[in-house]
């Protein structure tokens, strides 16, 4: 008989896992907390954007003409008990309010629910990223509460997906990682990762604490990568140097690579910002802090870029000419930022830091207005004040200055010239060093760009 899958928790993780496994052949059925998602995702559609997903549902969802009807959706914990031989647990473990702390609260609550209905065989497994020593203590809970007694067992299972990516990282993944205690716990996800082990992806069984650090241990060094260039942009700045071209030498050792060394406004999202504090947090715990108080600079590096881009667009707009009423700074001056979310090809904005820097300058006095592609509505509701435009045109017209703060191929494919023509004044920053200075500058732009002062 084939594994029927549950998946729990149907964010950006759990909705793509969940169609994934459909697609490898599996019957799914996935549960979420909140009835919005599951009606949604049950008529086929996405509470999310993520390319490829909703043809991936369309493909897969019961009840919708010519799926394979091998995806299902519900609210009901007892079906899914029921229901699965494994189950997934992608729900989402945010950072602790005022703490670093991962706040594991909805695994718990997670674990607390499925855990005591689980009256057959079955193996849970955890995707969502957690700290070091979590699966140890959810595998005591679980022996504690199911009925099936050792017969329901524990494994963890990192995910390495990419926003943006989704689709394509959980059906190819660059390889596959499970923590498990016994060999029938490894049998059974070989069992579920059989298709992309098959196309030659790697499948690394460890223990439980490896596996769970290999996922923050990752996040954490491509968390350096990008603070490193960063820092390097700092130094390429104050010296006069064009960190762009330093990352392109650098980046040909193939020791170093090219990928993860653009300097600009830094990283953000829902995991890299969390996943590294909670690792500090949690080496702290285990007497190992030491180990990673470069990762603290890490962090700090990546929030100054922010500010730094405050700085840059309040000097910029010092020396540029302007009829406006100001009292020097923002006052008086309007701002047009290219892009909420955090990152290209996705509509989350959690900890974006494009968003950051609309919000530092709207409140030192500056009239913001954002446009995205498509995190506008998630923009809107984390930062309702700010002004938002329906295109980037509407958002540059009559603005001082342009930020571009995600780098979206439509921000790369934009006439500056048309820009030009409705902007009042012509200064374009940008924040992810994508835009190519040439187009701009013939268009009568002044370009400036992060780390290079020459550029
Ligand atoms: P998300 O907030 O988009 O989704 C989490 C979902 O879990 C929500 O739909 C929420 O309603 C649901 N949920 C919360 N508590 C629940 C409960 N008790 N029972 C059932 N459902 C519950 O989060 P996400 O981005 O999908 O991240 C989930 C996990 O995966 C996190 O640990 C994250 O760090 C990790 N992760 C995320 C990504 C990514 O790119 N988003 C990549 C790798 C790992």
């Amino acid at each position: 008989m084939p594994l029927k899958l549950t998946v729990i928790g149907t964010g950006y993780l759990g909705a793509t896992h969940a169609a994934a496994m459909a697609e490898l052949g599996f019957d799914v059925l996935a549960l979420d907390i909140d009835p919005r998602k599951i009606e949604l995702l049950s008529q086929g559609r996405v509470p999310m954007f993520e390319p490829g997903l909703e043809e991936l549902l369309a493909r897969h969802v019961a009840g919708i003409e010519g799926s394979s009807g091998r995806l299902r959706f519900t609210l009901s914990w007892e079906e899914v008990a029921e229901f699965g031989d494994v189950h997934f647990v992608c729900v989402n473990t945010p950072q602790k309010q005022g703490e670093y702390a991962c706040d594991m609260s909805y695994v718990d609550r997670a674990f607390g629910q499925l855990a005591p209905l689980l009256k057959r065989p079955a193996l849970v497994v955890g995707k969502s990223t957690v700290p070091v020593g979590s699966a140890a203590r959810l595998a005591d809970l679980l022996a504690e509460l199911a009925p099936a007694g050792e017969e329901a067992e524990l494994a963890w299972n990192p995910e390495f997906l990419r926003e943006g990516f989704a689709v394509e990282d959980t059906l190819h993944p660059d390889r596959i990682v499970v923590g498990v205690r016994s060999e029938r716990a490894e049998r059974t996800l070989r069992e579920v990762y059989a298709g992309p082990v098959a196309e030659g992806t790697p499948f690394v069984v460890a223990d439980y604490p490896t596996a769970e650090l290999v996922k923050t241990a990752a996040n954490a060094f491509l968390a350096t990568k990008i603070s490193f260039i960063n820092a390097m942009a700092e130094v390429s700045e104050a010296a006069g140097g064009d960190v762009a071209k330093l990352a392109e030498a650098i980046g040909y050792d193939d020791r170093i690579g090219h990928k993860f060394l653009r300097a600009g406004i830094g990283f953000g999202g829902g995991c890299l910002p969390k996943d590294i504090r909670a690792f500090m947090a949690r080496a702290g715990e285990l007497g190992a802090d030491q180990a990673l108080t470069f990762l603290r600079e890490v962090d700090s590096t990546n929030m100054r870029r922010r500010t730094q881009m405050v700085d840059m667009a309040r000097e910029a707009l010092a020396s540029a000419p302007s009829g406006r009423a100001s009292g020097g700074g923002f006052l008086g001056r309007r701002i047009a930022v290219l892009g909420a979310t955090f990152k290209p090809d996705s509509d989350d904005v959690r900890d974006s830091p494009a968003l950051n820097v609309a919000g530092q300058i709207q409140l030192q006095g500056g009239q913001v207005t954002v446009y995205d592609p498509k995190g506008m509505d998630n923009a809107r509701a984390q930062f309702p004040t700010l002004g938002y435009a329906a295109s980037a045109l509407e958002a540059v017209r009559g603005a001082d200055i342009v930020l571009h703060l995600t780098e979206w191929r439509e921000f790369r494919e934009l006439d500056p010239a048309a820009l030009a023509e409705v902007a009042r004044g012509r200064v374009v920053l940008d924040g992810r060093n994508t835009l190519d200075p040439a187009v701009w500058r013939k268009a009568g732009w002044t370009y400036r760009a992060m780390g290079r002062p020459n550029a």
